[in-house]
């Protein structure tokens, strides 16, 4: 599941004909300003981050004027909002809410169905309000089968007592807001506020959409857009380009295995076999998967290489459909490919189909990095005892 940005929201918000009020998404203090003065008029400048709470953080000023945008940029840029650092600033028309509601579509997994939640005492925490006022947050359940349609957005939208004056803009907005969470496959689809305006319009102030991965791969191959890069870990983002199923961890033992299982178990194993070597921990989750050839390894090896914490690398494969003189091949194809760039011990432990013929070729290779260990627990003890040493 990934989440968007508020910007990133607002944009599907505005594809499905939600209003809401795009505004620019800028980098530096200089270019606020530039938004500011093109915006005119008092602007509110907004951190990017993927998390809630940042007005109460300090992430949403409100600037009268052009240089009071660069002041705010200027101290909401680089801040860091819950552990997350703040790299863009969203610059919006200052539009001031009248009425703050709360809005979200979700799926609701405990009952396999779909889910409304709204308020018309929104605004900040929905959390508080649920829990100071619970009448007050209305749950609607959706069947899945019939969505929502416009009876259902009316229904909606009277359950949560939408004052008059706003009701068919309501109606409207609610089944838009459906249409993003269908049509873009999302798993929550949330604005709050989603705020009355002066003039009595109704406005998305703020949008949160988290995406379900699965189908954006399959269905929407644009999704793949919103990826911010340079937010992810860099040797997740390279691992990811490889197509590697590849988790960064804080220990030192580098860990390569085929099948998730058996990578899980070897993470616990290590874990354990550390206790005994400084409380060395893995370094990495990494699934290789059924193929196990050369090149897969060498872009493995190659991540987990490159990852600085790495003093030592276990290699734990068991032989399947990929048999173990093949994984043995790949692992001297590798060292190959890699040549200087390999430079760290690596132990490795074969099980499984063509167990004999791949050690055999690990034994002929003799590579000075390459050791052998025959058991799981074995391998796993030798490999925190380099990282330790
Ligand atoms: P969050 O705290 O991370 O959820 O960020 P929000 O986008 O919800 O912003 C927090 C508060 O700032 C909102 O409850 C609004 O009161 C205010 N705010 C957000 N956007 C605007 C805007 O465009 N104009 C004005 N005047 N206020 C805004
Ligand atoms: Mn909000």
């Amino acid at each position: 599941m990934s989440d968007l940005m508020e910007y990133q929201a607002k944009e599907l918000f505005a594809k499905h004909g939600v209003t809401t009020t795009l505004g620019k998404v800028v980098e530096t203090a200089d270019e606020a300003r530039a938004a500011a003065e093109e915006l005119g008029g008092v602007t509110v400048i907004k951190a990017q981050v993927k998390a809630g709470g940042r007005g109460k953080a300090g992430g949403v000023k409100l600037a009268k004027t052009a240089d009071e945008a660069f002041e705010h940029a200027s101290n909401i840029l680089g801040m860091e909002i819950k552990g997350l650092t703040v790299n863009r600033v969203l610059v919006t028309p200052a539009t001031p809410p009248v009425e703050e509601y709360y809005f979200s579509f979700l799926l609701d997994r405990s009952n396999r169905s779909y889910l409304c939640i709204a308020s018309v005492e929104g605004g900040v925490e929905i959390e508080e309000v649920a829990k100071t006022n619970p009448d007050a947050v209305k749950k609607i359940s959706i069947n899945a089968l019939t969505g929502v349609d416009e009876a259902k957005a009316t229904a909606i939208v009277d359950e949560a007592a939408f004052p008059a004056e706003l009701r068919d803009q309501a109606i409207k907005m609610v089944q838009d807001l459906w249409k993003v969470f269908v049509e873009e496959d999302a798993t929550l689809v949330e604005v709050n506020p989603l705020a009355r305006l002066e003039g009595d319009k109704l406005e998305a102030l703020d949008g949160k959409v988290s995406l379900d991965d699965n189908a954006s791969e399959v269905r929407h191959p644009e999704h793949e857009a919103f990826e911010i890069r340079e937010e992810a870990d860099p040797l997740e983002a390279k691992a990811k380009d490889k197509g590697l199923n590849y988790v960064k961890l804080d220990g030192s033992v580098g860990i390569i295995g085929n099948g998730a299982g058996l990578v899980m178990s070897t993470l616990d194993v290590v874990a354990y076999a550390g206790e005994n070597h400084g409380g060395v921990t893995p370094a990495n989750f990494l699934d290789i998967g059924g193929g196990a050839n050369a090149q897969v390894m060498a872009d493995g090896l190659d991540v987990i290489l490159n990852d600085e914490q790495v003093k030592s690398v276990f290699v734990n494969v068991f032989g399947g459909i990929t048999a173990c003189d093949e994984v043995a091949n790949g692992i001297k194809g590798a060292l190959e490919i890699l040549g200087d760039a390999a430079t760290k011990p690596l132990v490795v432990r074969l099980d499984g189909n063509n167990v004999d013929e791949g050690r055999r070729i690990l034994n002929e290779l003799n590579h000075p990095l390459v050791t052998q260990v025959d058991t799981m627990d074995g391998a796993a003890d030798k490999a925190a005892e380099l990282a330790n040493a």
